[in-house]
């Protein structure tokens, strides 16, 4: 018998991560996901990398970009007077200050951007799960605990810690920058594979993971599971409802009929990313003082470097680079191959290095650059920086000015302190040196405008005290509504120079653990007096 509804706001993979645990640990609970955006692929929250044709993939990538969705916008209920910005979003995403009417407002934080649709950003993302170290962790969550949050963040997530360790061209890289950087870096913080997110194939392909893989058995017909799972796809949150501290539940807009609904929930869990959460939050009148604030994302530096025939055939042979090369004709869609890394260490190495290697650049290059058609390939690779938390750096909300939703709408206000800019600078110092280490720049250094990481994070953040600078208690109660959970990056109280989900999943595997723990007691405690 179900006696408990829980309603989970967001069908990103955090959301996800709450539906599956909070169904295989409460027997009589049921979850209603709501997500505002439409569902993309026939499997829910499938990765659109793995869709094969590229105009279903394109278009799948349009019908995510909520207000900049083109000719699908209408069709998704959402108005259609909205101008294009001045910056491209990345595919599958939408900018958050387009420059229309209903438009936020974020000129320091320029590329800012959300994606809206059943998976959320990770039907988009990248796939690239490295943990954190040192100071990035949450320092009231013990190590040994932490580990295991890691562990079964990796299991939901299907993390790969040697994906294209076999590729001899990865291997190759890895050695060159571990010449480069030799006596540098601590034992074990070396160049090294990056983890992602998917399931190898037969055919050494990738099937990338997305938020359907998280949520596994409860799209499986078969499952019981699936019996007490409901995914509402346009189906936008627009109040969480609650008195005197407890939640009641959410009031809802089928975005396809306009009709307002509530759904009645015992807990309520709101992963609608970390604008748009908060922007939930206020709207339904719950305002912590940290809420919005205390902004962060790791400043970005990128290049592309075509590689060294000599220096790589130290390491590679050429009939090792014509086996890469056979192995990625047999994808060619799928861009990324060899992914590596040098990651996060104190105190000498505070930032995060990816590197991932491709047989051509992102951009077309010249055919007459002397790089062009270069037969060993490039690398696109790129640093993470730290961004100390301040609470000035915030999302805020303006209950006067309404955005294309019809929400309090919000402004971003950022910026980058001489600390933030000290390792900018000798993060990019150490990206020549590895480019020059690997081959020559065809593009170089830059730092991406704010907001280009897409890992926004603090805005929710937790804290072991409600002493004003946080949102949530260790469990990811929101303070003071014990059936209120967030979820997300926003919820990353520390600086970290990496991608975040991995770490973002762990918390959520966390607080859905306490959650059923208490649904379970109050469920045995009335067992107990009937
Ligand atoms: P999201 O995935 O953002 O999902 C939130 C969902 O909530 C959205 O679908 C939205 O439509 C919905 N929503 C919002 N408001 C409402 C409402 N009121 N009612 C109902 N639904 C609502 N991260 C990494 O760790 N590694 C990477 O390599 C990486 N690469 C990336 C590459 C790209 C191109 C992109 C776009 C992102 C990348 N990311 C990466 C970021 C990663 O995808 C996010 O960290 C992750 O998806 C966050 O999960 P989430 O569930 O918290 O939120």
């Amino acid at each position: 018998m179900i006696t408990h509804t829980i309603a989970v706001v967001g069908s990103g993979p955090v959301g996800s991560a709450y539906a599956r645990l909070l169904l295989e640990a409460v027997p009589d609970a049921r979850v209603v996901m709501l997500e505002a955006g439409p569902q993309l692929t026939p499997i829910a929250g499938e990765n659109v990398r793995n869709i094969p044709d590229p105009d279903e993939k394109e278009r799948a990538r349009e019908r995510s970009q909520g207000p900049q969705a083109g000719v699908f916008r209408e069709s998704l209920g959402i108005p259609s007077a909205v101008v294009e910005g001045m910056f491209t979003a990345r595919g599958g995403t939408h900018l958050l200050d387009y420059g229309g009417e209903g438009s936020a407002h974020a000129p320091t934080f320029p590329a800012a951007a959300a994606s809206t649709n059943v998976g959320g950003m990770g039907a988009h993302w990248t796939c690239a799960t490295p943990s954190p170290s040192f100071s990035e962790r949450i320092p009231f969550i013990a190590d040994a605990e932490w580990e295991e949050l890691i562990a079964e963040a990796s299991r939901l997530l299907h993390v790969q810690t040697a994906a294209f360790a076999d590729s001899e061209i990865g291997s190759a890289i890895r050695s060159l920058l571990a010449e480069e950087f030799a006596g540098e870096l601590p034992e074990g913080f070396g160049p090294g594979t990056l983890p992602v997110s998917g399931d190898p194939q037969p055919d050494g392909t990738m099937r990338w993971a997305g938020a359907d893989v998280v949520l596994g058995p409860l799209l499986d017909p078969e499952s019981p599971l699936a019996e007490r799972f409901e995914l509402r796809d346009l189906s936008l949150v627009r109040r969480i409802d609650h008195a005197d501290g407890r939640v009641t539940g959410v009031t809802v807009e089928d975005l396809r009929s306009h009709e307002i609904y509530p759904v009645e929930a015992d807990l309520v869990v709101v992963a609608a990313d970390a604008f748009r959460s908060p922007q939930l939050l206020w709207a339904s009148g719950i305002r912590p003082r940290a809420l919005g604030h205390y902004l962060t994302e790791h400043p970005v530096v990128i290049s592309t470097v075509a590689l060294d025939a000599a220096s790589m055939s130290r390491f590679a042979t050429e009939e090792e680079l014509d086996r890469e090369l056979a192995r990625r004709a047999t994808n060619p869609a799928d861009p990324v191959a060899a992914v590596n890394r040098i990651p996060f260490s104190e105190p000498d190495h505070p930032f995060s290095l990816q590197v991932m290697y491709a047989e051509s650049p992102p951009f077309q290059l010249d055919p007459e650059h002397p790089a062009a058609g270069n037969r060993w390939g490039y690398v696109n690779m790129g640093y993470g920086m730290r961004k100390r938390p301040r609470f000035d750096d915030a999302v805020t909300f303006d209950d006067d000015e309404l955005d294309y939703r019809g929400f309090p709408n919000f402004t971003i206000s950022y910026a980058l302190t001489d600390d933030e800019q000290a390792e900018i600078a000798a993060a990019t110092e150490r990206l020549r040196r590895a480019g020059n280490a690997l081959g020559t720049f065809v593009a170089e250094p830059r730092l991406l405008p704010n907001g280009s990481s897409l890992h926004y994070q603090g805005t929710m953040r937790l804290g072991a005290e409600d002493d004003g600078t946080s949102v949530a208690d260790p469990y990811s109660r929101v303070w003071g509504y014990d059936d209120l959970l967030v979820g997300g990056n926003a919820l990353i109280p520390t600086a970290t120079t990496m991608n975040p989900t991995l770490m973002s999943v762990a918390i959520a595997v966390r607080g859905a653990r306490e959650a059923a723990r208490r649904l379970t007691a109050v469920a045995e405690a009335a067992g107990r007096t009937n």
